[in-house]
């Protein structure tokens, strides 16, 4: 069997590192490619290069923005003191396309566990104990995965930072067990946070 040119090889390569692009997937997207328009590729090859380059972390909250602070950090009509803890910048999409919530975020950049080398001082804890100091936050609502790692996180947390006139409380469990924020419908999101319940220190 004839083998495959190197440029398209090279392409399956390249798409095959994306999330959840199988080796099939990949091979099909970048037959499609070298044989459409040129200048649709090159639009997404722009595209591409433009969001990555454009895209940054938000230094407040740590989700996506173009400019820092971004939107949610620097809009002077957000509630500024219920702070969500989330997991990834996604989730702030998550909770944000539910429209229930209008206080600001925080996140945390994964969640602790010990069998994958993630320590407490890997994530964005010192950040949100700065923010605590700073910013006028009552609450701080933790919304990480129902997952074993998302539990361990929130009741660290509650222990580390709770106590300090801070109210903290853990979105109410219904989501789906074992999973991120993502998979939960728009609905499952707004009871779990309405129905949040407060933690012990
Ligand atoms: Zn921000």
């Amino acid at each position: 069997m004839a083998s495959l040119p190197d440029p398209i090889t090279a392409l399956i390569t390249a798409l095959g590192k994306l999330p959840g692009i199988g080796p099939r997937s990949a091979e099909r997207l970048a037959l499609h490619l070298v044989q459409g328009e040129a200048a649709g590729v090159h639009q997404l090859a722009e595209a591409l290069v433009n969001a990555r380059e454009r895209i940054q972390l938000c230094e407040t909250c740590g989700g996506l923005t173009e400019k820092t602070p971004c939107g949610i950090c620097s809009d002077p009509r957000r509630n500024p003191s219920p702070l969500c803890v989330v997991e990834r910048p996604v989730d702030i999409i998550s909770i944000e396309k539910c429209g229930g919530f209008h206080g600001k975020y925080h996140v945390l950049g994964g969640k602790i566990s010990p069998l994958d080398g993630v320590d407490p001082e890997d994530l964005r804890i010192a950040e949100l104990e700065t923010r605590l100091k700073s910013e006028p936050i009552q609450e701080l609502i933790i919304a990480l995965g129902t997952d074993v790692e998302g539990d361990a996180t929130g009741y660290y947390l509650a222990k580390r930072l709770g106590g300090k006139g801070v109210k903290i409380s853990r979105i109410a469990h219904g989501l789906p067990a074992g999973s991120g924020l993502e998979f939960a419908d728009e609905m499952t999101l707004t009871r779990a946070l309405e129905g949040r319940r407060e933690m012990e220190a």
